[in-house]
């Protein structure tokens, strides 16, 4: 009987100390906004009161600011109502206008970009990923980014300023044993690297900002191949979107001294997308505050945005993080510094 008792007391202290912990777990950053710079809401209204529910969720349980967000869309509307957006989003997401497959030619003319970024449109982003994701058995198309018939849009967008928000260039390459886990051909991958590079070579004043840090992050010589790229073209920069579960397929410290190295190029972006039922919403402030904890803490943190790998956190100094989180973001995109200033004023 009294084991019993001593088992349930025992319980209620468990309880109560778990229960504690979890309400303890606050960033020690609370001054420092965050910008997701790659999400894929569209103008699905639910889906946006559920973003900005999750925002609300994260200041609650960790005294996170989640400020913004940009929307590259999602394929299925290629031009979210930015209007719409805006006002669903109370101001705190931006727009951009897309293509899900550059692989059967861009489908906006070059010579129309300049009136959609008169709208209101951020940047313009391209999926330009491995060909055999697009293109049917035998179909020619544009496999490569690097074709020529797609280069006036990059000439057009270089001539007037147009941001290339969050553009896919492959997929991920990952170390022996896992080198074809998610992708067929870890040696075509360079094909899709390499045709990219001479885009970069062609346009030096198009400000690019490469999604998921350009999949050249999944082992550590391929880091090096980013600091290549990012050493030779400062109008490159990267997104952190859905790279965090990869993390453990590279050595801890390259890449956290590639990230301080590289700090003034890198933006938070988490890829987040879109869902109707609100009750995942609690699951969602989870997931971007692991991502958090990643950057900011020395903690082993079980999962990421996606995935439940644990992965080794970085420690990022304030100043790192500042850049990633929001001053990189503000710099290359003036409508999401402006946004900022009239949201927090
Ligand atoms: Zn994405």
């Amino acid at each position: 009987m009294k084991s019993i008792l001593y088992f349930r007391i025992f319980s209620l202290i468990f309880l109560i100390t778990a229960t504690t912990s979890t309400a303890q777990e606050l960033t020690a950053h609370p001054n420092i906004p965050r910008i997701d710079v790659h999400s894929h809401i569209g103008q699905d209204e639910q889906g946006i009161a559920n973003y900005l529910l999750v925002r609300e969720r994260l200041k609650e349980l960790h005294n996170v600011d989640l400020a913004m967000w940009i929307n590259l869309g999602n394929g299925k509307t290629p031009f979210p109502d930015q209007d719409l957006v805006l006002k669903a989003g109370q101001g705190r997401i931006l727009s951009c206008i897309s293509d899900y497959s550059s692989h059967d030619g861009f489908d906006i003319d070059p010579g129309e970009l300049k009136s959609w970024m008169q709208k209101g449109y951020v940047g313009y982003k391209i999926w330009a990923g491995p060909p055999h994701r697009r293109l049917k058995e035998g179909e020619e198309g544009y496999p490569y980014i690097d074709h020529p018939a797609l280069d006036p849009t990059f000439a057009a967008m270089e001539k007037i300023g147009m941001v290339a928000a969050s553009i896919h260039i492959a997929d991920p390459n990952g170390p022996w044993g896992k080198r074809t886990k998610w992708l067929p051909d870890p040696v075509e991958y360079w094909k899709e690297i390499l045709a990219f590079r001479h885009v970069l070579e062609r346009h030096p004043d198009l400000t690019f900002i490469v999604a998921h840090c350009m999949w050249a992050i999944c082992q550590d010589a391929q880091i090096d191949y980013l600091r290549n790229v990012l050493g030779t073209f400062p109008n490159v920069h990267v997104d952190l979107a859905a790279t965090f579960q990869y993390f453990d397929l590279v050595t801890r410290e390259n890449l956290r001294s590639f990230m301080i190295e590289y700090a003034d190029r890198i933006l938070f972006g988490a890829d987040i997308g879109r869902w109707s039922d609100p009750a995942q919403n609690e699951n969602y402030a989870k997931r971007y505050f692991r991502c958090f904890q990643i950057l900011e803490t020395d903690q082993t943190i079980n999962g990421s945005f996606f995935g439940d790998a644990p992965i080794e956190g970085l420690a990022l100094p304030e100043d790192v993080l500042e850049k990633i989180y929001f001053k990189n973001a503000m710099r290359l995109y003036p409508a999401v510094a402006e946004q900022m200033k009239s949201i927090t004023r």
